[in-house]
């Protein structure tokens, strides 16, 4: 065993950790969208997590329409452009937490006008190796606000099998190889009989979410929808 590469660890992700706490303070406090000094978003900004706010469920003409099965449904707050993708970038990269009540207050509006049904958000779990370098994973965090909000339980109840080639880097079917087997439900947890709702911060063709609803099918769950806060075209 070795014994000194496990107190570096340790060591390493205590010193991450009150580096991450150390920034947070040292943050200037400033509008995700616009950068100016206030709020993580400001009153001007806000509003671009809801564009989507009051249209119709579905999937709009110009994008591509078919909601990968085994999907129930599949909605989002906004286009991942703009505010939203700055917002997203500065939950993800820039360790700027306080993002995540927002963006969970988000997903959790859009669901509530748009959602068909469902009785347990989980969140697309992101890769142990960047959970460990931020901190934290911010799907998890939206989840658990939007899940606050809509008085559902969350659980996270999935779990990455192992890392995948960088999903940016691949095209249509060759992110839904890359996906096959990627994630399976967590052993500890029980899906059977459940509707979930999957919630993560960015999708594009919907691969991931795909991949993840084929995984909590397997372990029993009776239905699987999705919300995410951004949309890619
Ligand atoms: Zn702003």
């Amino acid at each position: 065993m070795d014994l000194l590469g496990d107190v570096r660890t340790a060591l390493g992700s205590a010193l991450g950790t009150v580096a991450g706490r150390a920034l947070d303070f040292a943050l200037p406090a400033q509008c995700a969208g616009c950068r100016r000094e206030g709020p993580p978003l400001c009153a001007d900004c806000l509003p671009a997590l809801e564009v989507r706010l009051h249209a119709h469920p579905g999937v709009p003409i110009g994008l591509p329409a078919d909601i990968p099965p085994p999907l129930l449904q599949l909605e989002w707050c906004a286009p991942f452009t703009g505010v939203a993708r700055r917002a997203l970038h500065a939950l993800k990269y820039d360790g700027e937490r306080r993002l995540a009540p927002l963006l969970g207050a988000a997903v959790a509006r859009r669901w509530a006008r748009a959602g068909a049904g469902g009785d347990l958000l989980v969140p697309v779990p992101a890769s142990p190796d960047r959970v460990r370098d931020r901190g934290y994973d911010q799907a998890a965090l939206i989840a658990a606000e939007a899940a606050r909000r809509l008085r559902l339980p969350m659980l996270q109840a999935l779990e990455r099998t192992r890392s995948t080639t960088a999903q940016f880097d691949l095209d249509r079917a060759a992110r839904a190889a890359n996906l096959g087997g990627a994630f399976q439900a967590a052993p500890s947890v029980d899906v059977r009989g459940r509707w979930i709702v999957l919630v993560d911060d960015v999708m594009t063709t919907g691969a991931t979410l795909a991949a993840c609803a084929t995984a909590l099918l397997d372990a029993g769950a009776i239905g699987v929808s999705a919300v995410a806060v951004a949309r890619e075209r």
